[in-house]
Protein backbone atom coordinates (compact mmCIF):
# COMPACT_ATOMS: atom_id res chain seq x y z
CA UNK A 1 0.00 0.00 0.00
CA UNK A 2 1.01 3.36 -0.55
CA UNK A 3 1.43 5.88 1.87
CA UNK A 4 3.18 9.01 0.86
CA UNK A 5 6.42 8.69 2.54
CA UNK A 6 9.89 9.14 1.98
CA UNK A 7 12.42 6.58 3.02
CA UNK A 8 15.56 7.80 5.35
CA UNK A 9 17.71 5.33 6.75
CA UNK A 10 15.18 2.21 6.92
CA UNK A 11 12.44 4.61 8.69
CA UNK A 12 9.70 6.25 6.43
CA UNK A 13 8.96 9.56 6.74
CA UNK A 14 6.00 11.69 6.33
CA UNK A 15 5.44 15.52 5.41
CA UNK A 16 3.18 18.26 5.23
CA UNK A 17 4.05 20.35 2.15
CA UNK A 18 2.82 18.09 -0.71
CA UNK A 19 2.63 17.49 -4.22
CA UNK A 20 0.57 14.55 -6.13
CA UNK A 21 1.23 12.99 -9.65
CA UNK A 22 -1.15 13.10 -12.46
CA UNK A 23 -2.68 10.14 -14.88
CA UNK A 24 -1.34 11.34 -18.47
CA UNK A 25 -4.49 9.81 -19.86
CA UNK A 26 -7.00 10.60 -18.09
CA UNK A 27 -5.78 13.35 -16.57
CA UNK A 28 -6.62 12.68 -13.16
CA UNK A 29 -4.86 13.71 -10.10
CA UNK A 30 -3.57 10.44 -8.38
CA UNK A 31 -3.81 9.93 -4.67
CA UNK A 32 -1.70 9.83 -1.93
CA UNK A 33 0.44 13.00 -2.36
CA UNK A 34 4.17 13.09 -1.52
CA UNK A 35 6.46 15.23 0.87
CA UNK A 36 8.56 17.19 -0.49
CA UNK A 37 11.42 16.57 1.11
CA UNK A 38 12.91 19.53 3.64
CA UNK A 39 16.71 20.59 4.46
CA UNK A 40 16.47 18.62 7.88
CA UNK A 41 15.41 15.19 6.14
CA UNK A 42 18.17 15.82 3.22
CA UNK A 43 20.86 16.29 6.21
CA UNK A 44 19.46 13.18 8.14
CA UNK A 45 20.03 11.07 4.62
CA UNK A 46 23.25 12.44 3.79
CA UNK A 47 24.21 11.65 7.34
CA UNK A 48 22.84 8.19 7.72
CA UNK A 49 24.96 7.37 4.54
CA UNK A 50 28.13 9.49 5.58
CA UNK A 51 28.32 7.27 8.51
CA UNK A 52 27.90 4.00 6.66
CA UNK A 53 30.52 5.24 4.04
CA UNK A 54 32.76 5.62 7.07
CA UNK A 55 32.28 2.42 8.63
CA UNK A 56 34.00 0.56 5.43
CA UNK A 57 30.77 -1.57 5.81
CA UNK A 58 30.24 -2.08 2.33
CA UNK A 59 33.72 -2.19 1.27
CA UNK A 60 33.67 -6.17 1.00
CA UNK A 61 32.65 -7.38 -2.17
CA UNK A 62 30.64 -10.22 -0.51
CA UNK A 63 28.22 -7.31 1.38
CA UNK A 64 27.55 -5.75 -1.81
CA UNK A 65 26.27 -9.41 -3.82
CA UNK A 66 24.06 -9.67 -1.09
CA UNK A 67 22.40 -6.41 -0.90
CA UNK A 68 22.08 -6.60 -4.66
CA UNK A 69 20.37 -10.36 -5.20
CA UNK A 70 18.05 -9.27 -2.12
CA UNK A 71 17.10 -6.25 -4.00
CA UNK A 72 16.87 -7.97 -7.19
CA UNK A 73 14.63 -10.40 -5.14
CA UNK A 74 12.93 -7.87 -3.31
CA UNK A 75 11.60 -6.29 -6.61
CA UNK A 76 10.56 -9.50 -7.95
CA UNK A 77 7.91 -9.75 -5.49
CA UNK A 78 6.30 -6.07 -5.65
CA UNK A 79 6.08 -6.46 -9.59
CA UNK A 80 2.24 -6.57 -9.14
CA UNK A 81 1.70 -3.34 -6.68
CA UNK A 82 4.85 -1.60 -8.74
CA UNK A 83 3.09 -2.99 -11.99
CA UNK A 84 -0.18 -1.45 -10.62
CA UNK A 85 0.57 2.10 -9.87
CA UNK A 86 3.51 2.40 -12.48
CA UNK A 87 0.71 2.41 -15.47
CA UNK A 88 -1.42 5.37 -13.75
CA UNK A 89 1.08 7.49 -13.08
CA UNK A 90 3.35 6.61 -17.08
CA UNK A 91 0.06 5.60 -19.16
CA UNK A 92 2.94 2.82 -20.43
CA UNK A 93 1.53 -0.30 -20.53
CA UNK A 94 2.06 -3.19 -18.06
CA UNK A 95 4.13 -4.74 -20.85
CA UNK A 96 6.82 -2.92 -20.72
CA UNK A 97 7.06 -2.85 -16.65
CA UNK A 98 7.24 -6.59 -17.01
CA UNK A 99 9.74 -5.91 -19.48
CA UNK A 100 11.88 -3.07 -17.94
CA UNK A 101 11.66 -5.00 -14.18
CA UNK A 102 13.38 -8.23 -16.39
CA UNK A 103 16.06 -5.51 -17.17
CA UNK A 104 16.41 -3.96 -14.01
CA UNK A 105 16.58 -7.43 -11.79
CA UNK A 106 19.26 -9.04 -14.68
CA UNK A 107 21.37 -5.81 -14.05
CA UNK A 108 21.15 -6.13 -10.44
CA UNK A 109 22.27 -9.92 -10.30
CA UNK A 110 25.39 -8.84 -13.20
CA UNK A 111 26.50 -6.47 -10.99
CA UNK A 112 26.55 -8.95 -7.95
CA UNK A 113 28.29 -11.24 -10.19
CA UNK A 114 30.48 -8.46 -11.25
CA UNK A 115 31.66 -7.89 -7.90
CA UNK A 116 32.04 -11.93 -6.85
CA UNK A 117 34.81 -11.64 -9.41
CA UNK A 118 36.82 -8.75 -8.18
CA UNK A 119 37.65 -7.71 -11.47
CA UNK A 120 36.83 -3.91 -11.06
CA UNK A 121 39.34 -3.43 -7.43
CA UNK A 122 42.22 -4.68 -9.74
CA UNK A 123 44.69 -3.90 -7.10
CA UNK A 124 48.14 -2.99 -8.43
CA UNK A 125 51.43 -4.02 -6.30
CA UNK A 126 54.98 -3.11 -6.96
CA UNK A 127 57.47 -4.84 -4.32
CA UNK A 128 60.22 -2.55 -3.03
CA UNK A 129 63.57 -2.98 -4.42
CA UNK A 130 65.85 -1.39 -1.40
CA UNK A 131 69.24 -2.12 -3.75
CA UNK A 132 67.52 0.19 -6.40
CA UNK A 133 70.34 3.07 -7.53
CA UNK A 134 70.35 5.75 -7.49
CA UNK A 135 67.23 5.79 -4.61
CA UNK A 136 65.68 2.49 -3.47
CA UNK A 137 61.75 1.88 -4.67
CA UNK A 138 59.30 1.80 -2.02
CA UNK A 139 56.49 -1.01 -1.66
CA UNK A 140 53.62 0.53 -3.47
CA UNK A 141 50.21 -0.99 -3.38
CA UNK A 142 47.40 0.49 -5.06
CA UNK A 143 43.86 -0.07 -4.96
CA UNK A 144 40.18 1.29 -6.03
CA UNK A 145 37.94 2.49 -2.94
CA UNK A 146 34.51 3.70 -3.09
CA UNK A 147 33.80 7.24 -3.14
CA UNK A 148 31.02 7.59 -0.85
CA UNK A 149 27.31 8.70 -0.77
CA UNK A 150 25.83 8.63 -4.35
CA UNK A 151 22.74 11.08 -5.02
CA UNK A 152 21.28 9.52 -7.50
CA UNK A 153 18.53 11.16 -10.23
CA UNK A 154 16.45 9.06 -12.27
CA UNK A 155 14.56 10.14 -15.84
CA UNK A 156 10.94 9.95 -16.19
CA UNK A 157 11.56 7.51 -19.80
CA UNK A 158 12.22 4.38 -17.87
CA UNK A 159 11.19 4.22 -14.22
CA UNK A 160 12.41 0.99 -13.33
CA UNK A 161 15.17 0.76 -14.95
CA UNK A 162 16.50 4.04 -14.80
CA UNK A 163 15.08 5.04 -11.56
CA UNK A 164 15.02 4.16 -7.98
CA UNK A 165 16.62 0.75 -8.15
CA UNK A 166 18.30 1.52 -11.73
CA UNK A 167 21.43 1.08 -13.17
CA UNK A 168 23.37 4.38 -11.72
CA UNK A 169 21.15 3.07 -8.22
CA UNK A 170 23.13 -0.51 -8.80
CA UNK A 171 26.20 0.96 -10.31
CA UNK A 172 26.92 2.63 -6.95
CA UNK A 173 26.25 0.31 -4.66
CA UNK A 174 28.30 -2.68 -6.76
CA UNK A 175 30.92 -0.03 -6.05
CA UNK A 176 30.69 -0.08 -2.36
CA UNK A 177 28.65 3.52 -2.10
CA UNK A 178 25.53 4.11 0.07
CA UNK A 179 22.82 5.74 -1.98
CA UNK A 180 20.46 8.64 -1.88
CA UNK A 181 17.25 8.80 -4.33
CA UNK A 182 15.68 11.89 -5.48
CA UNK A 183 12.73 10.07 -7.00
CA UNK A 184 11.39 11.74 -10.16
CA UNK A 185 7.59 13.45 -9.51
CA UNK A 186 6.41 11.98 -12.31
CA UNK A 187 6.02 8.68 -10.82
CA UNK A 188 6.31 9.28 -7.12
CA UNK A 189 4.38 6.02 -6.04
CA UNK A 190 6.60 3.64 -8.36
CA UNK A 191 9.45 5.36 -6.70
CA UNK A 192 8.14 4.23 -2.64
CA UNK A 193 7.10 0.76 -3.66
CA UNK A 194 10.71 0.31 -5.10
CA UNK A 195 12.11 1.95 -2.20
CA UNK A 196 10.34 0.26 0.11
CA UNK A 197 11.87 -3.08 -1.61
CA UNK A 198 15.46 -1.65 -1.47
CA UNK A 199 14.92 -0.81 1.99
CA UNK A 200 14.06 -4.41 3.05
CA UNK A 201 17.09 -5.66 1.11
CA UNK A 202 19.39 -3.42 3.40
CA UNK A 203 18.04 -4.93 6.29
CA UNK A 204 17.59 -8.09 5.22
CA UNK A 205 21.23 -8.14 3.68
CA UNK A 206 22.46 -7.30 7.25
CA UNK A 207 23.58 -3.74 6.66
CA UNK A 208 22.87 -0.26 8.51
CA UNK A 209 19.55 1.47 7.17
CA UNK A 210 21.88 4.20 6.26
CA UNK A 211 23.37 2.27 3.05
CA UNK A 212 19.80 3.75 1.07
CA UNK A 213 17.48 6.52 1.09
CA UNK A 214 14.92 7.90 -1.49
CA UNK A 215 14.00 11.38 -0.82
CA UNK A 216 10.98 13.16 -3.24
CA UNK A 217 10.88 16.74 -4.89
CA UNK A 218 8.60 18.77 -6.97
CA UNK A 219 10.49 21.72 -6.81
CA UNK A 220 14.34 21.67 -8.19
CA UNK A 221 15.41 22.83 -4.47
CA UNK A 222 15.76 19.33 -3.23
CA UNK A 223 17.74 17.73 -6.13
CA UNK A 224 19.93 21.33 -5.91
CA UNK A 225 20.08 21.07 -2.06
CA UNK A 226 21.63 17.22 -2.18
CA UNK A 227 24.22 18.04 -4.84
CA UNK A 228 25.22 21.20 -2.95
CA UNK A 229 25.34 19.10 0.32
CA UNK A 230 28.57 18.74 1.69
CA UNK A 231 28.49 14.63 2.28
CA UNK A 232 27.80 13.74 -1.19
CA UNK A 233 30.58 12.76 -3.19
CA UNK A 234 29.42 12.07 -6.74
CA UNK A 235 25.93 12.70 -8.44
CA UNK A 236 24.76 9.62 -11.08
CA UNK A 237 22.10 11.71 -13.39
CA UNK A 238 19.79 10.24 -16.11
CA UNK A 239 17.60 13.05 -17.77
CA UNK A 240 16.86 15.85 -20.08
CA UNK A 241 20.42 18.01 -20.89
CA UNK A 242 18.92 21.05 -18.78
CA UNK A 243 18.60 19.13 -15.90
CA UNK A 244 22.15 17.26 -16.01
CA UNK A 245 23.96 20.87 -17.28
CA UNK A 246 22.36 22.50 -13.78
CA UNK A 247 23.08 20.34 -11.61
CA UNK A 248 26.80 19.37 -13.16
CA UNK A 249 27.56 23.42 -12.76
CA UNK A 250 25.75 23.38 -9.08
CA UNK A 251 28.78 20.45 -7.76
CA UNK A 252 31.49 22.33 -10.30
CA UNK A 253 30.77 25.40 -8.19
CA UNK A 254 30.57 23.81 -5.02
CA UNK A 255 33.23 24.76 -2.26
CA UNK A 256 34.20 20.91 -2.74
CA UNK A 257 34.08 20.12 -6.46
CA UNK A 258 32.24 16.61 -6.95
CA UNK A 259 31.73 14.52 -10.30
CA UNK A 260 28.68 14.73 -12.16
CA UNK A 261 28.42 11.42 -14.33
CA UNK A 262 25.01 12.82 -16.16
CA UNK A 263 24.08 11.02 -19.09
CA UNK A 264 21.95 12.95 -21.59
CA UNK A 265 19.65 13.74 -24.52
CA UNK A 266 21.27 12.40 -27.97
CA UNK A 267 19.77 13.57 -31.61
CA UNK A 268 21.55 9.96 -32.25
CA UNK A 269 21.69 10.59 -36.18
CA UNK A 270 21.55 7.89 -38.97
CA UNK A 271 23.52 7.73 -41.98
CA UNK A 272 21.35 6.05 -44.98
CA UNK A 273 23.62 5.94 -48.05
CA UNK A 274 22.37 5.47 -51.27
CA UNK A 275 23.36 1.77 -52.23
CA UNK A 276 21.67 1.07 -48.99
CA UNK A 277 17.98 2.88 -50.40
CA UNK A 278 18.46 1.74 -53.82
CA UNK A 279 18.21 -2.15 -52.38
CA UNK A 280 16.67 -1.78 -49.49
CA UNK A 281 14.75 1.15 -49.37
CA UNK A 282 11.41 0.17 -47.90
CA UNK A 283 12.85 -1.98 -45.39
CA UNK A 284 14.95 0.68 -43.96
CA UNK A 285 12.32 3.23 -44.07
CA UNK A 286 10.00 0.95 -41.85
CA UNK A 287 12.97 0.19 -39.22
CA UNK A 288 13.41 3.75 -38.67
CA UNK A 289 10.10 4.56 -38.39
CA UNK A 290 9.54 2.02 -35.80
CA UNK A 291 12.50 2.90 -33.72
CA UNK A 292 11.23 6.68 -34.17
CA UNK A 293 8.16 5.62 -32.82
CA UNK A 294 8.72 3.08 -29.86
CA UNK A 295 8.09 3.87 -26.40
CA UNK A 296 5.98 7.21 -28.25
CA UNK A 297 9.67 8.33 -29.29
CA UNK A 298 10.66 8.61 -25.47
CA UNK A 299 13.87 6.93 -25.38
CA UNK A 300 16.90 8.85 -25.40
CA UNK A 301 18.62 6.61 -28.17
CA UNK A 302 15.22 7.73 -30.19
CA UNK A 303 17.03 8.47 -34.05
CA UNK A 304 16.10 12.27 -34.15
CA UNK A 305 17.72 13.42 -37.56
CA UNK A 306 18.21 11.20 -40.82
CA UNK A 307 20.71 11.92 -43.41
CA UNK A 308 20.80 11.11 -46.90
CA UNK A 309 22.36 12.01 -50.37
CA UNK A 310 19.16 13.58 -52.79
CA UNK A 311 19.02 10.86 -56.06
CA UNK A 312 16.66 9.30 -57.96
CA UNK A 313 15.41 6.92 -54.95
CA UNK A 314 15.15 9.51 -52.09
CA UNK A 315 11.81 10.61 -52.58
CA UNK A 316 10.35 7.20 -52.49
CA UNK A 317 12.58 6.59 -49.58
CA UNK A 318 11.12 9.75 -47.98
CA UNK A 319 7.52 8.66 -49.17
CA UNK A 320 7.98 5.88 -47.43
CA UNK A 321 8.99 7.03 -44.35
CA UNK A 322 6.39 9.34 -44.06
CA UNK A 323 3.88 6.34 -44.46
CA UNK A 324 5.08 4.33 -41.83
CA UNK A 325 5.41 7.34 -39.57
CA UNK A 326 1.88 8.39 -40.03
CA UNK A 327 -0.49 5.24 -40.01
CA UNK A 328 -1.88 5.76 -36.39
CA UNK A 329 -1.63 8.04 -33.88
CA UNK A 330 1.81 7.98 -31.72
CA UNK A 331 0.40 7.34 -28.35
CA UNK A 332 0.27 8.82 -24.77
CA UNK A 333 3.63 10.58 -23.78
CA UNK A 334 4.54 10.48 -20.26
CA UNK A 335 3.38 13.43 -18.31
CA UNK A 336 2.21 17.32 -19.54
CA UNK A 337 5.72 18.54 -19.32
CA UNK A 338 6.93 15.89 -21.79
CA UNK A 339 3.77 16.52 -23.80
CA UNK A 340 4.43 20.08 -23.96
CA UNK A 341 8.21 20.25 -24.43
CA UNK A 342 7.03 17.77 -27.22
CA UNK A 343 5.09 19.90 -29.32
CA UNK A 344 7.49 23.42 -28.44
CA UNK A 345 10.46 21.50 -29.55
CA UNK A 346 8.49 20.48 -32.73
CA UNK A 347 7.39 24.00 -33.62
CA UNK A 348 10.49 25.43 -32.81
CA UNK A 349 12.81 23.80 -35.41
CA UNK A 350 9.96 23.75 -37.65
CA UNK A 351 9.91 27.55 -37.86
CA UNK A 352 13.35 28.09 -38.44
CA UNK A 353 14.67 29.08 -41.74
CA UNK A 354 14.48 26.33 -44.27
CA UNK A 355 13.13 23.68 -42.58
CA UNK A 356 9.79 21.75 -44.18
CA UNK A 357 7.46 20.35 -41.97
CA UNK A 358 6.55 17.57 -44.16
CA UNK A 359 3.81 16.09 -41.99
CA UNK A 360 1.96 15.02 -38.43
CA UNK A 361 0.75 12.00 -37.89
CA UNK A 362 -3.04 11.58 -36.51
CA UNK A 363 -3.39 11.67 -32.92
CA UNK A 364 -6.32 11.05 -30.61
CA UNK A 365 -8.37 12.57 -27.81
CA UNK A 366 -5.65 12.04 -24.58
CA UNK A 367 -4.20 14.99 -22.86
CA UNK A 368 -0.78 13.74 -23.28
CA UNK A 369 -1.38 12.20 -26.60
CA UNK A 370 1.14 12.94 -29.41
CA UNK A 371 1.55 13.09 -33.22
CA UNK A 372 4.56 12.00 -34.96
CA UNK A 373 6.22 14.11 -36.90
CA UNK A 374 8.97 14.55 -40.11
CA UNK A 375 10.49 17.73 -40.53
CA UNK A 376 12.97 18.53 -43.90
CA UNK A 377 16.19 20.52 -43.98
CA UNK A 378 18.62 20.91 -46.51
CA UNK A 379 21.74 20.00 -45.44
CA UNK A 380 23.66 23.34 -46.16
CA UNK A 381 20.57 24.93 -43.50
CA UNK A 382 21.99 22.21 -40.85
CA UNK A 383 25.69 22.84 -41.09
CA UNK A 384 24.91 26.19 -40.58
CA UNK A 385 22.21 25.82 -37.67
CA UNK A 386 23.71 24.07 -34.47
CA UNK A 387 19.43 24.25 -33.46
CA UNK A 388 19.11 21.74 -35.59
CA UNK A 389 20.59 18.98 -33.69
CA UNK A 390 18.95 19.77 -30.58
CA UNK A 391 16.73 16.66 -29.34
CA UNK A 392 13.18 16.94 -29.62
CA UNK A 393 11.96 14.35 -26.82
CA UNK A 394 9.09 13.00 -28.39
CA UNK A 395 8.09 10.63 -32.02
CA UNK A 396 9.49 12.97 -34.53
CA UNK A 397 12.64 12.87 -37.04
CA UNK A 398 14.52 15.76 -38.91
CA UNK A 399 15.45 14.40 -42.21
CA UNK A 400 19.00 16.33 -43.77
CA UNK A 401 19.10 16.02 -47.46
CA UNK A 402 22.46 16.37 -48.90
CA UNK A 403 23.97 17.10 -52.74
CA UNK A 404 26.58 14.27 -52.60
CA UNK A 405 28.57 11.64 -50.27
CA UNK A 406 31.00 15.19 -49.81
CA UNK A 407 28.53 17.20 -48.25
CA UNK A 408 27.37 14.14 -45.91
CA UNK A 409 30.69 13.86 -44.60
CA UNK A 410 30.75 17.70 -44.12
CA UNK A 411 27.57 16.59 -41.98
CA UNK A 412 29.03 14.29 -39.62
CA UNK A 413 31.97 16.95 -38.98
CA UNK A 414 29.49 19.25 -37.31
CA UNK A 415 27.85 16.93 -35.50
CA UNK A 416 27.88 17.48 -31.36
CA UNK A 417 28.42 14.61 -29.17
CA UNK A 418 25.96 11.73 -29.16
CA UNK A 419 25.17 8.45 -27.45
CA UNK A 420 24.93 6.73 -30.92
CA UNK A 421 25.45 7.32 -34.20
CA UNK A 422 24.05 4.68 -37.29
CA UNK A 423 24.71 3.83 -40.47
CA UNK A 424 22.89 1.95 -43.38
CA UNK A 425 25.04 1.07 -46.20
CA UNK A 426 26.35 -1.91 -48.20
CA UNK A 427 29.54 -3.17 -47.00
CA UNK A 428 31.29 -2.20 -50.25
CA UNK A 429 29.79 1.26 -50.07
CA UNK A 430 30.75 2.14 -46.53
CA UNK A 431 34.44 0.31 -47.18
CA UNK A 432 35.17 2.81 -49.99
CA UNK A 433 34.22 5.83 -47.05
CA UNK A 434 36.44 5.08 -44.20
CA UNK A 435 36.37 9.12 -43.45
CA UNK A 436 32.63 8.89 -42.48
CA UNK A 437 33.34 5.79 -39.73
CA UNK A 438 36.90 8.26 -38.80
CA UNK A 439 34.47 11.04 -37.88
CA UNK A 440 31.66 9.59 -36.32
CA UNK A 441 33.95 7.32 -33.73
CA UNK A 442 35.25 10.58 -32.84
CA UNK A 443 31.78 12.40 -31.98
CA UNK A 444 29.72 9.08 -30.43
CA UNK A 445 29.88 6.44 -27.52
CA UNK A 446 27.99 4.14 -30.11
CA UNK A 447 28.27 2.83 -33.94
CA UNK A 448 25.90 1.21 -35.19
CA UNK A 449 25.74 -0.61 -38.56
CA UNK A 450 22.60 -1.69 -40.24
CA UNK A 451 20.79 -1.35 -37.42
CA UNK A 452 18.43 0.92 -34.99
CA UNK A 453 19.50 2.56 -31.79
CA UNK A 454 17.22 2.19 -29.64
CA UNK A 455 17.45 -1.00 -27.75
CA UNK A 456 20.11 -1.45 -25.69
CA UNK A 457 22.03 -4.42 -24.25
CA UNK A 458 22.78 -4.60 -20.72
CA UNK A 459 26.48 -6.13 -21.07
CA UNK A 460 29.84 -5.90 -20.45
CA UNK A 461 30.62 -4.61 -23.96
CA UNK A 462 28.21 -2.10 -23.96
CA UNK A 463 29.14 1.79 -23.83
CA UNK A 464 25.89 4.27 -22.84
CA UNK A 465 27.97 7.55 -23.27
CA UNK A 466 29.44 10.02 -25.60
CA UNK A 467 31.28 12.99 -26.09
CA UNK A 468 29.76 16.18 -24.54
CA UNK A 469 26.99 17.54 -24.47
CA UNK A 470 25.52 13.80 -24.34
CA UNK A 471 26.99 13.23 -21.20
CA UNK A 472 29.02 15.51 -19.10
CA UNK A 473 32.35 13.04 -19.08
CA UNK A 474 32.78 10.94 -22.44
CA UNK A 475 35.10 8.41 -20.52
CA UNK A 476 32.11 6.55 -18.80
CA UNK A 477 29.32 4.57 -19.52
CA UNK A 478 26.08 4.33 -17.36
CA UNK A 479 24.82 0.99 -18.84
CA UNK A 480 26.51 -2.02 -18.54
CA UNK A 481 29.14 -3.46 -15.64
CA UNK A 482 31.88 -0.62 -16.28
CA UNK A 483 29.33 1.48 -14.61
CA UNK A 484 30.49 1.11 -11.59
CA UNK A 485 33.55 2.36 -12.51
CA UNK A 486 32.28 5.74 -11.81
CA UNK A 487 31.84 5.30 -8.23
CA UNK A 488 35.28 4.10 -7.17
CA UNK A 489 38.73 5.50 -6.90
CA UNK A 490 42.60 4.79 -7.11
CA UNK A 491 44.45 4.99 -3.28
CA UNK A 492 48.28 4.08 -3.03
CA UNK A 493 49.25 2.43 0.02
CA UNK A 494 53.21 3.29 0.27
CA UNK A 495 55.72 1.10 2.84
CA UNK A 496 53.07 -0.67 4.95
CA UNK A 497 54.24 -4.03 6.58
CA UNK A 498 51.95 -6.94 5.48
CA UNK A 499 50.24 -6.74 8.96
CA UNK A 500 48.58 -3.28 8.37
CA UNK A 501 47.43 -3.53 4.81
CA UNK A 502 43.90 -4.21 3.93
CA UNK A 503 43.24 -7.89 2.73
CA UNK A 504 42.86 -6.91 -0.50
CA UNK A 505 46.38 -5.18 -0.87
CA UNK A 506 48.11 -8.35 1.01
CA UNK A 507 49.04 -10.81 -1.77
CA UNK A 508 49.47 -13.63 0.78
CA UNK A 509 45.87 -12.94 2.11
CA UNK A 510 44.26 -15.60 -0.03
CA UNK A 511 41.25 -12.66 -0.49
CA UNK A 512 40.35 -14.47 -4.03
CA UNK A 513 40.69 -10.91 -5.53
CA UNK A 514 42.50 -10.71 -8.76
CA UNK A 515 45.50 -8.92 -8.74
CA UNK A 516 48.72 -7.69 -10.36
CA UNK A 517 52.25 -7.78 -8.39
CA UNK A 518 55.57 -6.77 -9.98
CA UNK A 519 53.91 -7.16 -13.99
CA UNK A 520 52.31 -10.37 -13.63
CA UNK A 521 48.53 -10.91 -13.54
CA UNK A 522 47.54 -13.50 -10.25
CA UNK A 523 44.06 -15.09 -9.93
CA UNK A 524 42.42 -13.54 -12.89
CA UNK A 525 40.09 -15.67 -14.29
CA UNK A 526 40.87 -16.53 -18.40
CA UNK A 527 38.19 -15.30 -20.48
P1 LIG B 1 14.53 15.62 -16.40
O1 LIG B 1 13.37 16.51 -16.53
O2 LIG B 1 15.87 16.21 -16.62
O3 LIG B 1 14.41 14.95 -14.95
C1 LIG B 1 15.39 14.09 -14.40
C2 LIG B 1 15.52 14.36 -12.89
O4 LIG B 1 16.33 15.52 -12.71
C3 LIG B 1 14.22 14.66 -12.19
O5 LIG B 1 14.27 14.14 -10.87
C4 LIG B 1 14.20 16.17 -12.17
O6 LIG B 1 13.43 16.68 -11.12
C5 LIG B 1 15.66 16.50 -11.94
N1 LIG B 1 15.99 17.82 -12.46
C6 LIG B 1 15.83 18.25 -13.74
N2 LIG B 1 16.27 19.52 -13.87
C7 LIG B 1 16.74 19.88 -12.65
C8 LIG B 1 17.33 21.07 -12.14
N3 LIG B 1 17.55 22.13 -12.92
N4 LIG B 1 17.66 21.10 -10.84
C9 LIG B 1 17.45 20.04 -10.05
N5 LIG B 1 16.89 18.89 -10.46
C10 LIG B 1 16.54 18.80 -11.75
O7 LIG B 1 14.45 14.39 -17.43
P2 LIG B 1 13.15 13.57 -17.88
O8 LIG B 1 12.26 14.46 -18.62
O9 LIG B 1 12.64 12.83 -16.73
O10 LIG B 1 13.77 12.49 -18.88
C11 LIG B 1 13.80 12.67 -20.27
C12 LIG B 1 15.18 13.04 -20.76
O11 LIG B 1 16.12 12.07 -20.28
C13 LIG B 1 15.35 13.04 -22.27
O12 LIG B 1 16.09 14.16 -22.67
C14 LIG B 1 16.14 11.76 -22.54
O13 LIG B 1 16.87 11.79 -23.74
C15 LIG B 1 16.98 11.69 -21.33
N6 LIG B 1 17.42 10.32 -21.05
C16 LIG B 1 18.73 10.02 -21.18
C17 LIG B 1 19.16 8.72 -20.98
C18 LIG B 1 20.61 8.37 -21.13
O14 LIG B 1 21.00 7.31 -20.74
N7 LIG B 1 21.43 9.21 -21.65
C19 LIG B 1 18.25 7.72 -20.61
C20 LIG B 1 16.91 8.07 -20.46
C21 LIG B 1 16.52 9.39 -20.67
P3 LIG B 1 12.15 17.58 -11.48
O15 LIG B 1 11.29 16.81 -12.37
O16 LIG B 1 11.63 17.93 -10.16
O17 LIG B 1 12.70 18.73 -12.22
Amino acid sequence: MLNGVHWIAGESVSGDRLFHANNPVTGERLEPGFPEATTGQIDSAVAAAVAVHESRVLFPAEARGRLLKAIARNLEEALPQILERGVLETGLPAGRFEAEMGRTCSQLLQFAETVSTGLFREPVMQSADLQREPLPRPDLRRRMIPLGPVAVFGASNFPLAFGVAGGDTASAFAAGCPVIVKGHPAHPGVCELVGEAITSAVEEAGLPSGTFSLIHGESFDVGVGLTSHAGISAVGFTGSQAGGLSLWRIAAQREVPIPVFAEMGSANPVFVLPEAINESGEEIAAGLAASVLLGVGQFCTCPGILILVRDENSEAFKASLSRELFQGPAGTMLHQGIHAGYQKGLQEVAERNGVELVGKGPTSSGSCDAEAGLLAADARRFIDDPVLQAEIFGPSTLLVECDDLEQLLQVASVLEGQLTATIHATENELADHPQLLARLEDRVGRLIFNGFPTGVEVGESMHHGGPWPATTDSRWTSVGMSALERFQRPVCWQGFPESLLPEDLSADSGSGIPFRLDGKWHGRPSI
